[in-house]
């Protein structure tokens, strides 16, 4: 049974209070209304009562609103109320956190939402879902909030409001080991974390990134490490996390070289949710791990991609939250600005609010009038996550920023 009265301990208890107290801080500012399920949700079940306070929430309507967060972390990308800047401190996702770690730990999660924790935050699962990929990915590409997502959300408890990524055909580890003779004649490659969303999801991520490091003449590795298990620390199961995590460390720790995690999410979670929790045997990892733009820099910064054919003069790099903390997001923009591209930085909190905030970044930078729809603007990102969902919202392609890296693969290649 998902919820509790009396049997709930201290540790849900601050939990449940510390949710309640974001969610009434969300219930005045209302800026990411249009993210997801978890604000409409927390509207209506306030609004049932003659006092809008989140504090009256029951666990189980509680429990409802954290089943309808898949932890994008959109919503922490320019809250004006987050920690550090907001005398609230208003940190949702992670305050959702807390109530599903304190609910898995009392081993009262939602049958559902458990399903949901364990689905998504599994290699196992993952694997099978392409096996399956026939019969799932219909389900995952149905209409957002149609009966289809309602009928998954209803027995599986995954999100109806969240766009989804389809599983790919073949993944990015099985294209590794069937592509033949690696490239590069570095003596110490680096080891690919390429992560379960570019594994399953979006390995054209990783086969761009893999011929862009090769072509700096640096070889890759894969050494077995997929998952960080940042699905299984948001979903609220801490143990599982821990375990995956220690297992990845070990794997790593025999690697000599650098270590290049292909999503900044996930290179986020190692960098500083490994530390964190694991303490200082996981802060010589997180010091080796590095993001793609990172590694290229590091290895190639006078290459410049200024005069490659094919690349737009002006894009506008859709950040994500994670790609702000890790700074990838801003080297990115450094690298193309440095190389005589023009870059509109969006924040995918603010595309939340439509194409209107889309309008307003591009007429900031090209001065055109607002009426005016941004159609020749080329959206790239570095979040597959991020980059789905703000395809869906503004109805726009939304392509991997690597592809822009790509050309420095042609750079080195024409030198
Ligand atoms: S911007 Fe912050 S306070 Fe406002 S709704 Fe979003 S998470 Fe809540
Ligand atoms: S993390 Fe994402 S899904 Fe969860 S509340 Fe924030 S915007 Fe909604």
């Amino acid at each position: 049974m998902s919820g509790s009265d009396s049997t709930t301990d201290f540790g849900e208890h601050a939990a449940r209070m510390e949710l309640a107290r974001c969610l009434d801080v969300c219930l005045d500012c209302r800026q990411c209304v249009e993210l997801c399920g978890v604000f409409p949700a927390t509207i209506e079940l306030v609004g049932t009562r003659s006092s809008a306070d989140t504090g009256l929430l029951t666990p189980i309507e509680q429990d409802r609103i954290i089943s309808l967060c898949s932890h994008c972390d959109l919503c922490r990308d320019g809250c004006p109320h987050r920690p550090g800047v907001g005398a609230e401190a208003v940190d949702l996702p992670s305050a959702i956190e807390a109530v599903s770690t304190a609910l898995h730990r009392a081993g009262r999660l939602g049958w559902r939402a458990g399903f949901a924790g364990r689905a998504v935050s599994s290699e196992g699962t993952l694997r099978w879902s392409r096996r399956l990929r026939r019969l799932v990915n219909p389900l995952l590409g149905a209409r957002v909030g149609g009966a289809a997502r309602r009928a998954m959300s209803l027995i599986f408890g995954l999100s109806h409001s969240r766009p989804l990524p389809a599983v790919s055909d073949r993944s990015f580890t099985q294209w590794f080991a069937q592509r033949g003779r690696p490239v590069g004649g570095s003596e110490r490659p680096v080891a690919i974390v390429p992560t379960c969303l570019v594994d399953q999801f979006a390995p054209e991520f990783g086969r761009d990134a893999v011929s862009v490091i090769e072509a700096s003449g640096t070889g890759c590795d894969l050494v077995g490490v997929t998952c960080c298990g940042g699905g299984l620390l948001e979903s609220g199961q801490l143990d599982r996390f821990l375990q995956l995590a220690a297992r990845n460390l070990r794997v790593l720790a025999d690697v000599d070289g650098g270590i290049v995690v292909l999503q900044s999410g996930c290179l986020d979670v190692l960098r500083s949710d490994y530390p964190r929790l694991l303490g200082p045997t996981a802060e010589d990892i997180a010091s080796r791990s590095h993001g793609l733009v990172e590694h290229l820099e590091a290895i190639s910064p006078e290459v410049g991609i200024e005069g490659v054919p094919g690349l737009p003069a002006l894009v506008g790099l859709v950040g994500s939250p994670r790609g702000r903390a890790t700074g990838e997001d801003e080297r990115l923009a450094a690298l193309l600005e440095r190389n005589g591209i023009r870059v509109v930085r969006i924040e995918s909190g603010s595309i939340g609010e439509g194409p209107g905030a889309l309008a307003e970044a591009r007429d900031a930078a090209e001065s055109t009038t607002p009426d005016d729809p941004p159609r020749d603007l080329a959206l790239f990102g570095l979040s597959v996550v991020v980059n789905r969902v703000v395809e869906e919202r503004l109805g726009r392609p939304v392509q991997p920023a690597q592809r822009l890296l790509a050309a420095l693969a042609h750079a080195h290649s024409s030198r």
